[in-house]
């Protein structure tokens, strides 16, 4: 009887051992994955190297990706803005006025401190214009849902010089202030104000590295290659 009942047994047991002892290793590969993964996102919260960055890059398009295939109407599928740019097109000189005609407070700072870190740049200057109608650039707000963008920035040329004659910006406001859904925090205000200002000087999109003028996201700040970009524009 014992021994019918070991034989009848033997194969299910055996089964749910193998079943148990595979579940185990898958469980201890994801331990091991899981501590990895952690110690290389807080090397990179920690870290200026360029090896950090290209981490945080990576981790931004792994959220990004998984983001995008539950919700399309994620933060992170929202496109920085429309704008209108033609190849080599910039201002006369390394300078233009500009007037915030923003009154959101958060906006307005944003707009100064992107302002203040292009200026410091020493690449373009942007000056304080006493009123609207003189300034060169207009920068403004505006809540738009029919948007699908944070930002819009309308350029006007001399299609025979090709250079920039007058320039708006509008935040949408939309996003970046009244939907928390969108998550955009300060910081991102502030990038999303220096990729704006980043068009009005003459910067086309660039998604081949990290760059204030990535189209999508708004994750950084200006970098040496938008900065080497402007010098280069203004030098030619
Ligand atoms: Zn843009």
């Amino acid at each position: 009887m014992k021994r019918i009942l070991k034989t009848i047994f033997f194969i299910p047991m055996l089964l749910f051992r193998i079943v148990l002892h595979i579940i185990w290793g898958l469980f201890k590969i994801a331990l091991v994955l899981f501590i990895l993964l952690a110690g290389l996102n807080i090397y990179a919260q920690n870290s200026d190297s360029q090896l950090a960055k290209s981490i945080t890059l990576t981790e931004n398009e792994i959220v990004s990706y998984l983001a995008n295939d539950n919700n399309n109407a994620n933060t992170n599928n929202l496109s920085t803005d429309d704008y209108s740019y033609y190849t080599g097109m910039k201002w006369p000189s390394d300078t233009a006025t500009i007037y915030i005609a923003s009154t959101n407070q958060t906006l307005r700072s944003a707009y100064e401190d992107a302002i203040a870190n292009w200026n410091n740049t020493g690449v373009f200057t942007f000056t304080m214009a006493d009123d609207e109608s003189s300034a060169d650039i207009v920068a403004s707000d505006a809540s738009d849902s029919n948007s699908s963008a944070a930002g819009l920035t309308e350029t006007e040329r001399n299609a025979l010089t090709n250079q920039i004659t007058h320039a708006t910006i509008t935040l949408n406001s939309y996003y970046l202030i009244e939907n928390p859904y969108y998550g955009y925090t300060n910081d991102r205000i502030v990038n999303t104000a220096e990729h704006e200002l980043g068009h009005v000087i003459g910067l086309d999109h660039n998604d081949s590295e990290i760059s204030v003028m990535q189209s999508a996201g708004s994750y950084y700040g200006i970098q040496q290659t938008d900065i080497d970009k402007v010098q280069a524009l203004y030098a030619a």
